[in-house]
């Protein structure tokens, strides 16, 4: 299977470093094809603009959605899009990982999607969902989490499971786009694991890893049964 693991941690020796480097190795050993997009290494841009594109479909005013259907259709995506654009293209499975920050993903990785998830590529014309633009490919969240798992419950500290924290971006955005979700991997305060427990942690995900393409999903929206929802609704 060909993976693309999108990492955005600005530390080269933090636990989700470790993962990275754990799933990477562990997926060279048995035989698969990796690529990792490290996007502070890269120094990758999350700030979305004109230096989008090569292309101008309206230089009077900016409306992102607007330009990315020009590019696409005439081949204006900027080279750093373009070359996270074609490794999806690429892959079976995508994994993102990163540690949470703010109920949330870091800005850098907020910004990848933002501008690489552009109309024409990752979703338009109607395709959503279960026909969405990327659909057959799979995608895995893993990410770090400093708080423990009693405080991400209807009753903890934030008032919200990790997976309601998540539905913006397991729901909103990668099923949107058509990949199905396996379910993600959850890492609560690795910061106060013992040596033993972390060692633990990074064996379990790495027989998560080297399951990918068999992994349980998520239950997916069927773009039809919400047409057929909104047509009874109306
Ligand atoms: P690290 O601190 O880098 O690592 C944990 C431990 O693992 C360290 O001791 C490290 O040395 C060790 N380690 C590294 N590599 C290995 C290895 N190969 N083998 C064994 N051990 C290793 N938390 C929340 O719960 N909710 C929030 O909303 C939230 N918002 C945040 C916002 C910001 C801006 C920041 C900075 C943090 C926030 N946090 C929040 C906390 C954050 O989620 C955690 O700090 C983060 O998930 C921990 O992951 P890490 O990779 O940074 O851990």
């Amino acid at each position: 299977m060909r993976v693309f693991i999108v990492h955005a941690h600005h530390e080269p020796t933090s636990f989700n470093a470790a993962m990275t480097a754990a799933a990477k190795a562990a997926l060279l050993e048995a035989g698969h094809e990796v690529e990792v997009s490290d996007l502070y290494a890269m120094k990758f841009d999350p700030v979305s603009d004109r230096r989008n594109f090569t292309t101008i479909a309206d230089a009077s005013r900016l409306d992102q959605q607007v330009e990315e259907r020009h590019a696409a259709q005439f081949g204006g995506f900027a080279p750093d899009l373009r070359a996270e654009m074609d490794k999806i293209a690429w892959c079976d499975v995508l994994v993102l990982q990163f540690p949470l920050w703010w109920l949330g993903l870091p800005a850098i990785l907020k910004g990848w999607i933002d501008r690489v998830f552009a109309l024409g590529f990752a979703y338009g014309g109607g395709r959503w969902f279960d026909i969405g633009a990327l659909a057959g490919k799979r995608a895995m969240v893993s990410t770090t989490i400093g708080g423990p798992d009693a405080a991400y419950s209807d009753r903890g500290v934030y008032g919200a499971t990790m997976m309601s924290v998540l539905h913006p971006l397991l729901h909103g955005t990668l099923a949107f786009a058509g990949f199905s979700v396996i379910e993600p991997v959850f890492v609560h305060s690795p910061q106060r694991m013992s040596p033993t427990e972390r060692e633990a942690v990074l064996a379990h995900y790495r027989e998560r890893i080297l399951a990918l393409e068999t992994a349980p999903l998520l239950p997916m929206l069927k773009s039809g049964d919400y047409e057929r929802l909104v047509r009874k609704a109306d």
